[in-house]
């Protein structure tokens, strides 16, 4: 028989690193290869309405079995994070893990730390999965799409189970801010839907950042600098009088909880013209146009001093945040809690300072929280995942779809 395990081990081979620096949709050939499992992988359990999507997102369906029910969705990406290499990936098992600094076996400068990552603390006795310290694990977003496949096949070979139709989705390129790009909600059909896509175990994610995007364009003047003299106009030294004056505590690197911050992660140009580019987030979505004021105050504040320059501020949305959008069908969030106990684990409600698929999603009318898959540390060689908070997760969905399926 196929275990969860197996499943996430051979998912975990398929190098679905997403690129940056590309239009093709997916980014990377090795989603469309996993998609090709998945696809034939789900046919072979009896889901119905396999399809491979043009663009690489799979869906099928594990039909209901009661009358009107609402129908609801499992999502899960593909892709891994470009931040660190996913080609040959070896999951390596810790089997009744000792408690102590894990050394992958790969790379000797590679040690996962219990002082650095406490979680590890809390599982002592279970199953840690690492890559050999080469590589990520993969684990994001593997681990989801390894127990929604699971919890399929429970569903489809356990009849007597009671639940509505649940419509599966694994979609491309989360990594790279594109995961819902061809994503179609009329094709996935759902009252609501989960991403399995959240760290650690026993989370239950319903609020994201709200996110601005600021690019700050400031146009200066250039001649050669032995003929400058009350002529030129010096954009990289303007920038620099901008980015000296932003508001030092609202930064990343001075926040925590639930303040925002303005965050400039870009900087380019020359005497003529520079660019800044600067995240704007906030819990509170109204906040981002004062964080927005904050910079076009400043902007007229560095014009009067250089009246030649010229600095215009643009501000485009990015997302919002999930919770304002998950009110409107508060069962979506009600019945994970609820199915969270009915598997035997206390939900802890968390906030991301970031934002996943379901902010967009929710805000495009499916309600979509994100709940945990066992997954730790993600982005990094020092990935890794514990095996027993994905079987968890794997009750979580199951108990999920009963409650969906006493409801009308
Ligand atoms: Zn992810």
């Amino acid at each position: 028989m196929d275990t969860l395990l197996d499943r996430f081990c051979r998912y975990v081979k398929v190098e679905t690193t997403a690129v940056e620096e590309t239009k093709d949709y997916p980014s990377s050939p090795g989603q469309l290869e996993l998609g090709k499992m998945l696809t034939a992988e789900l046919k072979a359990l009896g889901a119905a309405n396999v399809t491979h999507e043009e663009g690489g997102v799979v869906l099928a369906t594990i039909p209901g079995n009661v009358d009107g029910a609402p129908t609801i969705a499992w999502l899960a990406h593909q892709d891994t994070s470009p931040e660190a290499s996913g080609k040959h990936v070896k999951p390596t098992l810790h089997k009744n893990y000792d408690g102590q600094n894990i050394n992958l076996p790969g790379d000797p400068t590679k040690v996962i730390k219990v002082d650095e990552f406490p979680d590890l603390k809390e599982l002592k006795g279970k199953t840690i999965i690492t890559s050999d310290g080469t590589t990520l694990l993969g684990a994001d977003d593997k681990a989801g799409i390894a127990v929604i496949m699971t919890a399929a096949e429970h569903l489809l070979k356990n009849p007597a189970i009671k639940h509505g139709p649940i419509r599966v989705g694994f979609t491309c390129d989360e990594e790279v801010g594109r995961g819902t790009d061809k994503v179609d909600i009329q094709k996935i059909n759902a009252t609501a839907a989960y991403t399995l896509d959240g760290e650690s175990g026993g989370g239950l994610e319903n609020e994201t950042f709200s996110a601005d995007l600021a690019t700050v364009t400031i146009t200066g003047f250039n001649i050669h600098p032995g003929f400058a003299k009350d002529k030129m106009v010096n954009a990289i030294r303007i920038a620099g009088h901008f980015l000296a004056r932003l508001p030092q505590e609202k930064s990343p690197e001075m926040t925590g909880g639930r303040d925002g911050f303005l965050h400039p992660y870009v900087l380019e140009g020359g005497v003529d013209k520079a660019t800044i580019k600067i995240l704007l987030r906030s819990f509170v979505t109204s906040e981002l146009e004062e964080e927005a004021k904050i910079l076009q105050d400043l902007a007229k504040a560095v014009m009067a001093e250089h009246p030649k320059a010229k600095i215009d501020v643009a501000v485009k949305k990015q997302y919002r945040n999930m919770i304002e959008y998950l009110k409107k069908e508060p069962r979506a969030v009600k019945l994970a809690e609820q199915a969270y106990r009915n598997a035997g684990i206390e939900p802890k409600f968390q906030s991301i300072r970031g934002g996943t698929d379901g902010s967009r999603l929710s805000e495009m009318g499916l309600p979509t929280p994100n709940l945990s898959t066992g997954m730790h540390n993600f982005h990094s060689p020092l990935e890794f995942a514990c095996l027993e908070q994905m079987e968890s997760a794997v009750k979580v969905l199951i108990e999920l779809a009963q409650l969906w399926g006493k409801e009308k």
